[in-house]
């Protein structure tokens, strides 16, 4: 987006705020097609969790996804924004089986993780078809929070665990409809995906009633100038041509499927924030913003190096400086970056904000969490209000001593 459009944007709808360039989520959706062109029957499923906006929902839709979700309530808001069920599916972790029960009552497709879980849902509803996820213990992820594929990881079925789901299967007669995979966050190196995708073919094979298989997402996008990406457009050559051939010997079209969240919406997002003062100590220059990890939790909690550009005074001599937050800990956005000369009120913006951004948000210090805007066909649109101080204590039951 250009920076007069964000300048824009901050000053009719204040700061902290994000904005998203629906421009960009659409170009990312169309260069996954076309980099999967070859398969005959493809499906994007969005991970709502990524970013979990209506508007944004409803936008995603307009493209032809459909929608991965991990909580019943990402199902509710799917179904709100319009998304047939049957373009829904439910990877849950470690949620109660009473939850699962409720959402297979809605039509959506239904991910199982846990053998005991598959055991006791398929003595309920055998005529409930579910697709099961395997854990085929690679380490495709980037980091230990986001890599989800090892021998310790508390997500799917494990590989080694065949045997008994398949006597799991065959005692409660339940239909196994699709085959899925998610190793993790941050997939650098497409062979390493290739080599799990391997696996899960073999297990693919042992099941008869297939519609789809699915393999997760975990596509890297970059975060500064020079930083590498998932080559999504080699993995579309290997990965069509081996899911071909699987097909062709399974004896049937099945449908490919992936779910990405930071891929799609990642760099459509920028998060603005104004810099509230500059403070020099003994060894730093800090820029002190008016947000922290409340909003923006991301630099903190997984190590991520986003780019920030000061947009009020973009062409100034650079300076090194430490973005940090106004919350009473420790919150760096960024250590020792060159940036344009930064004075009090310039606006700083926090580049590719539109993944685990907003929707890791919390009131925190008791500040109101960030407004949203989508950028549309050249407007600047309100998707999401500035919370208020109603919105802070609504729930609260306020004691009268
Ligand atoms: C989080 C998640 C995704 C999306 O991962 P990204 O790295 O954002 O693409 C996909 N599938 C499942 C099951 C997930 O939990």
């Amino acid at each position: 987006m250009k920076k007069e459009k964000l300048i824009e944007a901050a000053k009719n709808f204040g700061s902290p705020l994000y904005v998203y360039d629906a421009s960009k989520i659409k170009f990312q959706y169309k260069r996954l097609t076309s980099a999967f062109k070859n398969v005959k029957n493809l499906q994007l499923n969005y991970a709502v969790k990524a970013l979990s906006n209506i508007s944004i929902l409803k936008y995603i839709n307009t493209l032809g996804a459909g929608i991965d979700t991990v909580s019943v309530q990402e199902v509710l808001l799917g179904i709100k924004a319009g998304y047939s069920p049957d373009k829904i599916i439910y990877t849950p972790n470690g949620v109660s089986l009473h939850e699962i029960k409720k959402v297979s009552k809605m039509g959506v497709k239904i991910n199982i993780d846990n053998l005991n879980t598959l055991e006791q849902f398929g003595n309920l509803y055998p005529e409930v078809p579910v697709c099961i996820r395997i854990n085929p213990h690679v380490m495709a992820g980037g980091n230990s929070k986001i890599s989800v594929g090892h021998i310790d990881s508390k997500f799917g079925i494990s590989i080694h665990q065949i045997p008994l789901l398949l006597r799991i299967v065959e005692n409660t007669n339940i239909k196994v409809n699709g085959i899925h995979m998610h190793t993790g966050s941050d997939i650098l190196d497409i062979e390493v995906f290739i080599r799990a995708t391997e696996i899960l073919f073999d297990v693919a094979k042992k099941f008869k009633f297939l519609e789809f298989i699915d393999f997760g997402s975990g596509f890297k996008v970059p975060y500064y100038n020079g930083d590498n990406e998932t080559n999504i457009e080699e993995l579309g050559v290997k990965l069509s041509e081996r899911f071909n051939r699987f097909c062709n010997d399974y004896g049937r079209d099945l449908t490919l499927v992936f779910e990405p969240g930071k891929f799609l919406v990642s760099e459509s997002g920028n998060f603005l924030c104004s810099v509230n003062s500059i403070k020099q100590t003994t060894s730093t220059i800090f820029a002190q913003v008016d947000s922290g990890f409340n909003h923006f939790i991301r630099p903190m909690m997984y190590g991520s190096n986003h780019q920030i550009e000061n947009i009020s005074n973009p062409n100034d001599t650079s300076r090194f400086y430490s973005v940090v937050g106004y919350i009473c800990e420790t919150d760096t956005f960024a250590t020792n970056k060159k940036i344009s000369k930064i004075s009090e009120g310039d606006i700083l913006n926090i580049k590719n904000a539109g993944a685990y951004c907003f929707s890791m948000a919390s009131n925190y210090n008791s500040r109101y969490r960030p407004a949203e805007v989508l950028y549309l066909n050249n407007k600047l649109i309100l998707i999401r209000k500035r919370e208020s101080f109603d919105d802070l204590i609504k729930n609260q039951v306020e004691l009268d001593f």
